[in-house]
């Protein structure tokens, strides 16, 4: 059996025993009974130690024992997780701080952070017998659903908003999912979704809505915490779209330190689009706003995000804080990752690279700090935005003079 000993709402603190209750606080209702799944770290403590990890396979499940999953499970070994941190001196010295790590989600399964989540998911959905699996994505989340069920043998019904990429839309649909394009904004596709769901009795992979998706996230901050063992980053730089990537990180790393397996913290710099950035903002009023505006790192394009308040808890508990960056940042931030630390990562991904620069600029990280960053999703998934950051190539005719001339200018 897993580790979990009980889930706690975030917003009132009930607890629940797991098959007492569904996904959220029957309390508090479905938009703000968000629950949190927490071990009995004891149990825990006894099967997971640094020297269990020593020999443990490369994937992130490694960490089976702090997962959701039955211990049948024990065997998976889909290459998700463990993802490298790489030292980067020359972007370190662009953004002006003394040391950067950054860790490439890319390299996942699908290309990006979301096959943490998902992985963990796709187990669940087939422990719990369900037939079929689905959600509703601004594309990530859907193209490793998509995946994971691929490697699963379980059918996928995946809800897009009209603006998927068309990276992500063609990921989505080699990998055989069944995908609904939905003409509506992303929050029309997550209603449709949660309607089929309730009413077809397909295993929901919402990741707002359920509490074991969020696991899956967790990874990435068990690793961060393992792979920086012996010398803690100052700030750890997050994109922050709906807000449970952030809160997963956080929720690794704490745990790392309840397991006694590292004994530091590290302040969250959450990030967001300064065109959509309700959470930045909640973080200063304490209530969620609609905002109006837009941003092209689609995966971070949330008007309404479900886990803010997820979010915030984690950031403040960390003694981090959010900045927000512009969409000419964030291109600028894809130059810098590609070129200098010789990763092509999305929008969203160079997100946090670029709230790096911008909280160096308002003095939030001191130059002398040494910060890890996670790119989240890789750059080829989004052709068009990686085409607007880069420019486009020199034309000329088959002639070596117009080589010299453009080479040497
Ligand atoms: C989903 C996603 C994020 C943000 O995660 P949230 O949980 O929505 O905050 C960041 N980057 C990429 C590439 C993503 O797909």
């Amino acid at each position: 059996m897993s580790h979990v000993d009980h889930l706690k709402c975030i917003c009132c603190s009930q607890s629940y025993q797991p098959n007492k209750v569904g996904f959220t606080c029957p309390a508090c209702g479905p938009d703000e009974g968000i629950l949190d799944v927490v071990y009995d770290m004891a149990a825990v403590g006894r099967v997971l130690a640094l020297s269990d990890l020593v020999d443990a396979s490369p994937t992130h499940w490694r960490y089976g024992p702090l997962l959701p999953l039955a211990t049948r499970h024990a065997g998976i070994d889909w290459p998700i997780g463990w993802t490298p941190l790489t030292d980067s001196p020359a972007l370190a010295l662009a953004l002006g701080i003394k040391r950067l790590r950054v860790k490439d989600e890319g390299r996942n399964l699908s290309g990006s952070f979301k096959d943490r989540a998902s992985s963990v998911g796709v187990v669940r959905a087939l422990d719990s017998g369900a037939k079929a699996i689905a959600c509703a994505s601004t594309g990530n989340a859907a193209t490793s659903l998509a995946a994971c069920s691929a490697l699963a043998g379980m059918p996928a019904y995946i809800f897009v908003s009209e603006r998927v990429p068309d990276g992500k839309l063609a990921q989505l649909l080699i990998h055989g999912a069944c995908v609904f394009k939905v003409m509506g904004t992303y929050d029309d596709a997550y209603r449709l979704c949660m309607e089929a769901c309730d009413k077809f009795g397909w295993y929901n992979r919402c990741c707002a809505y359920n509490p074991y998706l969020v696991e899956g996230k967790k990874t990435g901050g068990l690793e961060l915490a393992e792979q920086c063992f012996a010398n803690p980053p100052d700030w750890v730089a997050v994109s922050v779209g709906d807000g449970c990537t952030v809160a997963g990180i956080q929720k690794g790393l704490r745990e790392m330190r309840e397991l006694e397996i590292i004994d530091w913290s590290t302040r969250i710099l959450g990030v967001q689009a300064a065109g959509v950035d309700p959470i930045a903002r909640a973080m200063q009023t304490g209530k969620l706003e609609q905002t109006s505006g837009d941003t092209f790192a689609d995966s971070i394009n949330v008007p309404v995000p479900r886990n803010w308040r997820k979010a915030i808890q984690a950031v403040k508990e960390s003694e981090g804080t959010f900045v927000t960056v512009t969409d000419d940042q964030i291109a600028e931030a894809m130059r810098q990752s590609a070129r200098l630390a010789g990763v092509f990562t999305e929008p969203a991904g160079a997100t946090s690279v670029a709230g790096i620069a911008q909280a160096v600029a308002e003095g939030i990280i001191d130059p002398k700090a040494s910060v890890a960053a996670f790119l989240t999703g890789n750059g080829l998934k989004d052709i068009s935005a990686a085409r607007k950051a880069a420019g486009d190539p020199i034309e000329i005719q088959p002639d070596l003079g117009e080589v010299e001339r453009h080479a040497m200018a």
